[in-house]
């Protein structure tokens, strides 16, 4: 059994249904928990509404000492910590916006062995006053682990880094003895091999999580020049709270104005609306007491609000981890929710020209490419989740029965001869070249840059004249999901064969493309408000 401040439980299950109110653990907190509960480092990669908090919370309480907790967000700060208190859990934060007055009691609380849970923000941390603090909590009620929230921050790979992460090493420094806990939702090995070298972890127990959420329903539609209607006819026949997300302030203000026109209650939340603002509306988000957030992404890190059943993309996401994050806000209690992208050329335009103001031309690269994976995404005719999770390094097998895609399947054609056109084109071209490019020297451009490079002599320049740009990348697209041609994501994208290409050239294998309904209509630009 274990003994939690005098209660004596038989099972760490009693004890989580005894401060949480759940009956079982998740998979993968139990034995995280355990590791934690032993003094071992951890990493735990799981996706948002994983079940990340409980890792440290759970254990927190267990052990003799405080838990202190990082975590980048005030905001977030404030809802875990009510939201702890609520349950009767001594959880506590320090930052910014507290009174000397406030800072002081706490601290008499948190020497007087009153607090389990201290959440703290990373640029406090590295403040001397609060150095001071750590030094005489560890010297008398002592500290019992550091859990490092959001520890993707540390990284520059990530898509959010923070350089007061970066000063975080001094914990491992100062209290070589206490373990640390770092906990993200973003999984590529890149990042998870420079959270762990970042803060110092000490052979730390790896936990990755699936990234798969299995109860959202993922679905793409082309944004019709009147989407509005189709986004108003949605919203009345579902039921339940959810997020819109817009790519600028000006739609989400007036997205949100119209809905409340059409009776549908919707609030703003954007960084143009003041902190009070922002903050009572989703405050009221939370509440229920407001059915829809229309926001940018600055909406959403970090809300704990279990039930949310839609999140909608009305304009184009920029980047596919930033999908996967937004939509991945839907439906933390299991349940079925819905995740829709609205895609229309018209919005990549405008994505492109929000790219073009990055002033650092190396960050507008990486958005550019960024931008171009969620186009293939959306454009995509294969199962969404084997797209996203193989984003994630994770192989899914397809056919989730659970998306647009696996529901009403394109239809299925032979493109083999074309396949291998394709193959043969970037062969020649000595797998140096883009997939313009490619498709440039089968239709036989006449760019200069073609006859520069000699490339009108090559067998297979003009071969591809039968179909049109649109045929050519679609197939190219198909070809690159179904893993029978590769692209490098360093710098300038280079198509590349694999060993399944070869069997496609050697004509041991045929190719299949699915052939979206909008490759046979005129393209629909969307021109909405
Ligand atoms: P993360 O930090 O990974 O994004 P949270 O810790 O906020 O996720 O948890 C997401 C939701 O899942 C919360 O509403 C939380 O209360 C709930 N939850 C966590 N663990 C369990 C569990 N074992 N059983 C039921 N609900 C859980
Ligand atoms: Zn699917």
């Amino acid at each position: 059994g274990f003994r939690v401040l005098g209660l004596a439980f038989p099972s760490l299950e009693k004890a989580l249904k005894h401060y949480f109110g759940y009956d079982q653990f998740r998979r993968q907190q139990r034995p995280i928990i355990e590791q934690v509960l032993k003094g071992r480092d951890v990493l735990v990669v799981m996706p948002t509404g994983g079940g990340k908090s409980l890792c440290y919370q759970l254990p927190a309480l267990m052990k003799l000492g405080i838990t202190v907790v990082v975590s980048p967000l005030i905001a977030l700060m404030q809802d875990q910590v009510d939201s702890l208190q609520d349950n009767g859990i001594a959880a506590t934060f320090l930052n910014s916006t507290q009174s000397w007055q406030q800072v002081r009691s706490q601290e008499a609380a948190l020497l007087a062995g009153k607090i389990k849970l201290l959440y703290v923000a990373p640029e406090r941390l590295v403040n001397p006053n609060f150095l001071q603090l750590l030094d005489r909590l560890s010297q008398t009620v002592g500290l019992a682990t550091f859990a490092i929230d959001e520890a993707h921050c540390v990284s520059v790979w990530g898509h959010d880094f923070r350089p007061d992460y970066r000063q975080l090493s001094i914990l491992r420094q100062h209290y070589p003895q206490v373990p640390i806990l770092a906990l993200t939702a973003t999984a590529t090995e890149r990042v998870r091999q420079d959270i762990m070298a970042q803060l110092w972890l000490r052979d730390p127990g790896i936990y990755i999580a699936s990234f798969n959420r299995p109860n959202l329903y993922y679905e793409v539609r082309p944004k019709p020049r009147d989407a509005y209607a189709d986004l108003c006819q949605q919203l009345h026949q579902w039921s339940g709270a959810g997020i819109i997300y817009c790519l600028s302030r000006k739609r989400a203000d007036e997205l949100a104005a119209r809905l409340r026109q059409d009776d549908i209650d919707a609030l703003p939340y954007h960084a143009g609306l003041s902190d009070q603002v922002r903050r009572e509306h989703q405050q009221r988000f939370i509440r229920d007491d407001v059915r829809v957030i229309v926001a940018t992404i600055a909406f959403g890190m970090g809300i704990n609000k279990p039930d949310v059943r839609f999140v909608i993309h009305y304009d184009i996401a920029c980047t596919l981890e930033g999908y996967y994050q937004a939509s991945g806000r839907a439906g933390r209690d299991g349940e079925t929710a819905h995740c829709i992208l609205y895609f229309s050329y018209a919005d990549v335009a405008t994505a492109e020209f929000l790219i073009g103001q990055k002033s650092d031309p190396q960050e507008q690269r990486l958005a550019r490419q960024q931008l171009r994976q969620m186009i293939d995404y959306a454009e995509s005719t294969v199962c969404r989740r084997t797209i996203q999770l193989g984003y994630f390094g994770e192989d899914y097998p397809g056919n989730c029965g659970h998306c647009d895609n696996c529901l009403h399947p394109p239809p299925l054609e032979d493109w083999t001869i074309e396949a291998q056109k394709f193959l043969s084109c970037v062969a020649r071209c000595r797998e140096r070249f883009g997939m313009g490019h490619i498709i440039d020297v089968l239709r036989g451009s006449r760019k200069q840059r073609i006859f520069d490079l000699g490339h009108d002599q090559l067998s297979t320049y003009g071969i591809g004249k039968d179909r049109s740009v649109d045929e050519w990348r679609l197939l190219g697209r198909s070809l690159l999901h179904q893993r029978l041609l590769s692209e490098t994501t360093d710098g300038y994208p280079v198509l590349k064969l694999t060993g399944a290409s070869w069997q496609i050239l050697r004509q041991q294998a045929s190719v299949q493309v699915a052939i979206p309904e909008r490759l046979s209509q005129p393209r629909q630009i969307a021109e909405d408000n």
